[in-house]
This record gives C-alpha cells, structure tokens and sequence, in this order.
C-alpha cells in the first residue's frame, strides 16, 4: 500500500481558455497528514481542491489518490468514485433529514448503526442525533458535515473554508475539535483557509499559493522562520521590512549594522524580516526613534515606532511595560538568531 494518499504532477487549470487560475502545482499528501492550503482570495486554493475532487478537470498534469491515477490527459475519475469526503464552508446539509439520517445518507443501508452512533459521538453529537439541521447552532451543523464526511470512511477529506461562516470564538472551539477528530481517525486531510493562524494550528504542513503558483511548502515553524519568498514572510503576518546594503561586516541599515553575511555583491540592496517579537527597545532621552502608538491585546502590547527615517515597525512587549505615545526611544537589534533577509522578493541564505 502507497504512503502517500495524494499526489499532484504538474496540475494546470485555465478557466475559459483565458484565466489560469492554478500553474504546475506538484505536491503530496501522506497518509494521516494534515495539509493546510492557504494564500490570498484569488490564489487558487479552492481551485485546487476541485480538481482533486473531481468537480473540474485539469488542463494538464495529473493526479493520484491512494496510487491511483484520477485525472490526466487519458483518464477522469468521477468525484463519487474517487474516495473523497468533502466538508464545505456552506456545510450543506439535507435540512429535511436529521443529523443522525444526514450522516448515514450515502451509507449502505446494512451498514452497521454503531459505525453512525460512533461518529456521532466522536463529534460530540450523540445527544442531538434526532435535531434538524435547522434546529442545531453554525458549529454544530459543521460538525455533522464533518461526521457525514468521515462516514464513508475516505482516503481523503477535503474541507473548503470550512469555519468561515462561524463567530470568532466558535471558530476556535470547533478548529480544534475538527482537527483532534480528523487525528483520532487517522484520516487524511487538505484543509483550504485563508487565515495564516488556523493553517498553522491546523496543518500538519502549509501549502502557501499566491496567484496560482505554489511559493512554499513545508511545516509551520518552516513557513513561519524560513520563508523563501518576502510574499510568504509578509502573507503570514506580523512582519515589517526594513531595508538594507550589504557591506564588508553584515547589511547596513538605519538601526546600524545587522552583522549577518550574505553571498551578495557589496551594496546590494536586500530587506529584512522583522517580526514584531524580534524588535525590542528602551526609554532613552537621547534616541532617534519614537513610540508612536501602543495597542493593547491582553496579555501582551503591540508599540507602533516610528524609525529616524518616518519608517514604521512593529514590536511586542510584555502588558507590564507601559510606555506612552510620544516616548523617545532606542531600538536594540539583539536579534539572537538570523533575520529573514530578500533580494529582489527571494529569500538569500546566510552564510555559515
Ligand atoms: P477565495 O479565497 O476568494 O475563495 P481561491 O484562492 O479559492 O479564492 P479560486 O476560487 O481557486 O481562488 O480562483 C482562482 C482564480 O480562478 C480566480 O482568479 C478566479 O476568479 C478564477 N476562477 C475560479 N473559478 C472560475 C470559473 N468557474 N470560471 C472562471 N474563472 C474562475
């Protein structure tokens, strides 16, 4: 039996002759894994997912799921025989069945009632299997999507969006549940969001696409420290850039020497990373910088600085430091590890 649940070569879809909405997309899923496919409105994310549904046929490229071949140019599996459940934003639900009929639907009618019963306990459901969809809460409804989805036991699960329609809160609660009932069942899973945060909790690896080209693939802590595009480093959120020129001993920039070496030319012009939780600063009567605005968010601030030079940068610091709009102040660059640094958007290693 194949590892791996999924693999994409290539796959290429244009809508209409003219709009590609998904160029060469070559990636895998291994079985049991959490795939997070993420990206700005637009980028082709669901458009991927339809193509491994089997809703739409790509252009070229092919597809597997469990080593077999379901799309290319010589052959299309229908979605109903390629073993994919599906859980969608909109959730559709049969509103005149109740969530109890709504996840047997599609089920043998020999199929044994227990396999039903355990679904519905597994996501917390038991106690309102006879409730009309109409009669359960947003979170709930997702959730009986979900257990239909598992029902057929799939080789794979896709899930659209699947908590956008739900309040801030709830979308927490269930994102977990979701993720430790799809770990408790082993299954397989691409997860389209375009929430930087719920793909980091929720994928086991990130697929970062942006305009229908895959710009980076790997696991959150990867995506998150060591983007390989400034698009990826900027999409994830939380992140200033501060730009530089390389010189004999590091990147010259307006807060002083980044003492980080690159293999690049002597005054070529890169930009750093900053995340908002790799800048620090202090009072000082004398600093060139200044606080321009602070931002509470509970157990932590976010300061708002304003660089000699009217650049903006962000940093976090601790509820207990309190300092007011206005304050001068003087950044440290006491990094403790390696910034991500761009030349011309591409991320440039540093030199050993
Ligand atoms: P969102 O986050 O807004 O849902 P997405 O990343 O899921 O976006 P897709 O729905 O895959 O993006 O769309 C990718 C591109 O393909 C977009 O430019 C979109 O306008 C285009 N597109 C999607 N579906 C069709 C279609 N049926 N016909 C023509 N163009 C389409």
């Amino acid at each position: 039996m194949s590892e791996v649940a999924v693999n994409c070569t290539n796959l290429t879809k244009i809508y209409d002759g003219e709009t590609t909405a998904l160029y060469d997309l070559n990636l895998t899923v291994k079985k049991g894994e959490i795939l997070a496919v993420l990206g700005p409105s637009g980028c082709g994310k669901t458009t991927s997912l339809r193509l491994i549904a089997g809703f739409i046929r790509p252009d070229n490229g092919e597809i597997f799921i469990d080593g077999e071949r379901v799309a290319g140019k010589t052959r299309f599996v229908p979605p109903e025989k390629r073993g994919v459940g599906m859980v969608f934003q909109e959730h559709a639900l049969f509103p005149h069945l109740t969530a109890r009929a709504n996840v047997s639907f599609g089920l043998h009618k020999k199929s044994p009632a227990l396999q039903v019963d355990y679904l519905l306990k597994l996501v917390g459901l038991d106690h309102l299997a006879d409730r009309y969809p109409h009669e359960l809460s947003g979170g709930e409804r997702q959730r009986v999507a979900l257990a239909r989805a598992l029902a057929t036991k799939p080789i794979l699960v896709l899930l659209d969006e699947p908590f956008s329609n739900l309040d801030a809160d709830r979308r927490t609660r269930i994102r977990e549940e979701v993720r430790a009932i799809l770990k408790t069942t082993g299954s397989t899973a691409i997860f389209v969001t375009h929430d930087q945060e719920e793909a980091m909790y929720m994928g086991d690896r990130l697929a970062v696409l942006n305009n229908g080209h895959l710009e980076q693939i790997g696991s959150p802590e990867e995506i998150f420290h060591n983007p390989k595009s400034r698009f990826v480093a900027e999409f994830m959120g939380n992140t200033d850039f501060l730009p530089g020129t390389i010189v004999d001993d590091g990147i010259q920039t307006e807060l002083g020497v980044i003492p980080q070496r690159m293999d690049l030319p002597i005054g070529s012009e890169v930009e750093l990373a900053l995340r908002f939780d790799d800048v620090d600063f202090r009072l000082d009567e004398k600093g060139s910088s200044m606080v321009l605005a602070r931002h509470f968010k509970g157990s932590y601030n976010i300061y708002r600085l304003r660089l000699p030079s009217g650049r903006l940068l962000h940093a976090m610091k601790n509820h207990t430091e309190l300092l007011r709009p206005g304050s001068p102040i003087r950044i440290t660059l006491d990094f403790g590890h390696n910034l991500a640094c761009f030349y011309a958007g591409k991320a440039v290693e540093v030199k050993k």
